[in-house]
């Protein structure tokens, strides 16, 4: 019995080490293109290299291209590789493109150079706290509220002018524009200030 079973284990290492002789330069030819040789097992979601321990009970030779567009992924034990490159007729392997991260300070920047004679965003939103809790760290969004809503309300834009005061020392103007607040703040920031009007 001992002399049998003894034969019987070296016919199993002489075959072994035959298999992998016919293997092994089969793999180290083409590491991680599609004709690489990978193993399936008969109930596994996985392709294995030569010589997984999973491979014991079945091993079913296929190529690495096939392996992955029969939708088998790559054993986490033995590492067999995967697509270089994808083979035409395959899964798309291509990562997708990275998402487009929009810059928050880009997004909100707003041009007010011209305006600063009557605008200047940080005085706008300490000297009216109902609207800057409104567009809190939106610039181009409380700017947009001075130009259409603001200046109509004479809200004061910035420390130079006050549309009231204005609208008051400026009898000529008052006259012309009567309730129309906008037209005080464009007069001044357009010809009133060149005009050494004072804004306040
Ligand atoms: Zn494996």
């Amino acid at each position: 019995m001992e002399t049998r079973s003894g034969k019987r284990l070296i016919a199993v290492y002489v075959i072994t080490a035959l298999l992998s002789l016919m293997i092994i330069p089969t793999m180290s030819v083409s590491a991680a293109s599609g004709d690489t040789i990978v193993y399936l097992t008969k109930t596994g979601s996985c392709y294995h290299a030569s010589g997984c321990s999973s491979l014991r009970k079945s091993q079913i030779p296929t190529t690495l291209s096939d392996a992955v567009a029969g939708g088998y992924s790559p054993c986490s034990k033995c590492h067999p590789g995967s697509l270089d490159v994808a083979p035409t007729n395959n899964v798309q392997t291509a990562s997708a493109p990275a998402p487009v991260v929009q810059n928050p300070t880009a997004v909100n920047q707003v041009k007010t150079s011209g305006w600063d004679c009557i605008y200047n965003e940080a005085y706008y939103r300490a000297s009216n706290p109902d609207v800057d809790k409104v567009y809190p760290g939106d610039s181009a969004g409380i700017f947009e509220h001075f130009k259409t809503s603001g200046m109509k309300e004479g809200r004061r834009g910035c420390d130079e002018f006050d549309v009231s005061s204005y609208r008051s020392k400026n009898a000529d103007l008052n006259a012309t524009f009567g309730d129309d607040l906008p037209k005080y703040y464009y007069h001044y920031m357009q010809s009133g200030k060149a005009e050494g009007r004072s804004g306040k």
